[in-house]
């Protein structure tokens, strides 16, 4: 059996850079609480706990103010997804210190909201509404955002005011240009700034050809994150005998039966390592590699 690693597979550049920085955190000064899971992966998610890495939910912290000075003076990481600027003020005046995970693509579209938001614009954000990344953009200009996934949102919305559209970082690129596209139609004074990250959207294409070129697909990655559930519906389009699996133990061996070639892939969240856990666990079920 052949086994091949999708080499475009891996961790996006913002999440590896977080997950560096906690474990560079970790070790230098010992405890340290995520503001929410660092990634949608629970096995690395548990791997860093082992680092001594607590996780809170980050709903405790928007949900309940209250909450939040219970966390004094304590060491918080922002993960990738960013925090909105109030939680972050919030956390000042609990003098806690911050260690800041957010990526840089995520902080340059939350301060293109406060800028179009300061000009006036009414901004409309084109994402899942509880996603953290698009809590943390709204809380950017909370009285002038709004969020859409369907045109039935919008359609709420005044198109005679001036306005700017801007995109969750990983939302499908179909939806985002079926949307703007409607509100071209609309409204006559529109900025659109399609921040979906490059990272995530050039490996689409790849991942197609990918799938095809194998008999079967395991993707590695947690069943909760957005990227890992469209990525893989990619692979099943490509590939009907595609796999989503969170660990090598999902492995069935009569997945197996007639494969004569296996590719292995994951999501934006699933560090190499996991695939190259599912590899190790291939061999040992097959007594033939090539
Ligand atoms: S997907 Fe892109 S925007 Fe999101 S964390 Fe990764 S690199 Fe940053």
């Amino acid at each position: 059996m052949r086994i091949e690693i999708d080499r475009n597979a891996g961790v996006c550049p913002g999440v590896l850079r977080a997950i560096r920085l906690c474990e560079d955190e970790l070790k230098k000064n010992g405890e340290l609480i995520a503001v929410g899971p660092i990634i949608h992966n629970s096995k690395e998610v548990e791997r860093l706990a082992s680092l001594g890495l607590k996780t809170v939910a980050q709903e405790v912290f928007e949900t309940n103010g209250a909450s939040t000075e219970n966390y004094q003076e304590k060491r918080l990481f922002i993960r990738a997804h960013g925090i909105s600027p109030i939680l972050r003020q919030r956390f000042e005046s609990a003098d806690c210190e911050l260690i800041d995970g957010t990526c840089p693509v995520v902080l340059r579209s939350q301060k293109w909201i406060q800028k179009y938001a300061e000009a006036g614009y009414q901004i409309i954000i084109i994402g899942k509404p509880t996603h953290a990344e698009v809590l943390g953009l709204k809380g950017a200009a909370p009285n002038a955002a709004h969020v859409a996934m369907t045109i039935e949102d919008l359609s709420q919305l005044d198109f005679q005011k001036k306005t700017m559209v801007i995109a969750q970082t990983t939302i499908n690129q179909k939806k985002f240009e079926e949307l703007t596209h409607f509100l071209k139609l609309k409204v006559s004074n529109l900025v659109i700034k399609n921040t979906i990250c490059r990272a995530v959207s050039s490996r689409h294409e790849n991942l197609r050809e990918f799938a095809a070129s194998v008999d079967m697909v395991l993707f590695v990655g947690g069943r909760h994150s957005s990227n890992t559930n469209e990525l893989f519906q990619i692979c099943l389009s490509r590939n009907p005998d595609s796999h989503l699996i969170e660990s090598p133990e999902e492995i069935q061996s009569d997945w197996l039966k007639d494969v004569k070639a296996v590719g292995i892939s994951g999501s934006a969240s699933t560090p190499l390592w996991q695939m190259e856990q599912v590899r190790a666990h291939l061999l040992s079920l097959d007594s033939t590699p090539i």
